[in-house]
């Protein structure tokens, strides 16, 4: 695997597990793109270096909630 953000590569280890593993992810993002459907962004250390993080801006999407938005606001 590459990562974009520092440049490096890593080894992985394809056994048949992960290979399994790796064609029923391949499978699911196949059906998100076909239904037009993706999730949310997870805004958690994986983005540190993410490549997509200067698209996806995780930070901005983060959920927060309402009920602690209010109680913040009534104090
Ligand atoms: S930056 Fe976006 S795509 Fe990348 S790990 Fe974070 S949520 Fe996922």
């Amino acid at each position: 695997m590459f990562y974009g953000t520092t440049r490096r590569r890593q080894v992985v280890c394809l056994s048949p597990e992960l290979r399994k593993e790796t064609a029923e992810t391949a499978l699911q993002i196949h059906a998100m793109i076909r239904d037009r459907v993706t999730p949310g962004p997870v805004s958690d250390a994986r983005c540190e270096n993410c490549s997509f993080v200067d698209f996806c801006m995780p930070k901005m999407c983060r959920r927060k909630s309402i009920r602690n938005y209010l109680k913040k606001m009534m104090n």
